[in-house]
């Protein structure tokens, strides 16, 4: 199958984006973010405009609103792209086009995410702060725009193989890792994050379908923690069981 790189004959057509922010993010990691928005809704983030998108002026009248569409660069994917793609909610078995899903590997590496504004900050500069999100840690942003659910919101529009949000996985937490959280002062919101991660079950696709999964030892990076987790089933039913939850020893 062809992959394409932008061949220089199109660089005259091509056109310059500059990033108005960056994204300080709950998740330092590619790794276990959730596939869309709204799956962690405890998932923070503070996106801080640059100069000069940081005039407190652009933002006028932002806050009357309770969810903002952020288009952004999805700065960890590769530039090259592939037609077809292997959409993780298919098991990574079949293939659809690049165009048809919400894959990472795309044209132009441009990305949308549907996000909740909690509040905005224009003392110095100009700060969102944004929940249940799913972007990594240092995506640029190179628009914000007001969501506006009666142009927007479509509950009765076909959604292709994607029909409805990922089933959730139940999750439980041993004791070692309880007492971590209750040694932090963001505990309860560290916790409700944690469980809303895993029970997205961040595992790869072929890791799902492989035999003893539950012998496999697995960890993600939340915040400035590392949580230890690993399959585990409770009354026949799948599930996430969380071990430990360390300080990370070295940043991201
Ligand atoms: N909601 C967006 C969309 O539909 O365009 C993103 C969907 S994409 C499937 C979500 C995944 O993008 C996350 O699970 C994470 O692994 C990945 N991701 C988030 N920020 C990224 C970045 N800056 N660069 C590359 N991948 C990123």
């Amino acid at each position: 199958m062809t992959d394409y790189d932008f061949p220089s004959s199109e660089a005259s057509t091509a056109f310059t984006l500059t990033p108005i922010g960056r994204i300080a993010s709950d998740y330092p990691d590619k790794f276990g973010i959730p596939r869309q928005p709204g799956l962690a809704s405890t998932a923070r983030a503070t996106l801080t405009l640059a100069p000069p998108f940081d005039d407190p002026l652009t933002v006028r009248g932002l806050d009357a609103f309770s969810h903002l569409w952020l288009t952004f660069v999805f700065h960890q994917s590769p530039t090259r792209w592939t037609p077809l793609v292997r959409p993780p909610r298919l098991g990574g078995n079949a293939k659809h086009g690049v165009f048809a899903t919400r894959s990472t590997h795309r044209p132009n590496r441009l990305g949308l995410s549907l996000v909740e504004l909690v509040k905005i900050e224009t003392h110095h500069g100009v700060t969102l702060h944004l929940r249940g999100h799913d972007l990594v840690d240092g995506t640029p942003v190179l628009d914000i725009k007001p969501y506006l659910a009666w142009a927007e919101a479509l509950p009765e529009a076909r959604s292709g193989f994607a029909p409805a949000p990922p089933p959730s996985l139940p999750v439980t937490f041993s004791a070692t890792a309880e007492a971590a959280l209750l040694r932090r002062r963001d505990g309860d919101s560290l916790r409700e994050l944690i469980r809303q991660v895993l029970a997205q079950d961040p595992r790869p696709a072929y890791h799902k379908n492989a035999q003893n999964t539950s012998e496999r030892r697995y960890g993600v990076r939340l915040r400035d923690v590392d949580v230890r987790f690993h399959p585990s089933a409770s009354n026949g039913i799948e599930a996430m069981h969380v071990e430990d939850i360390v300080v990370a020893s070295s940043p991201a």
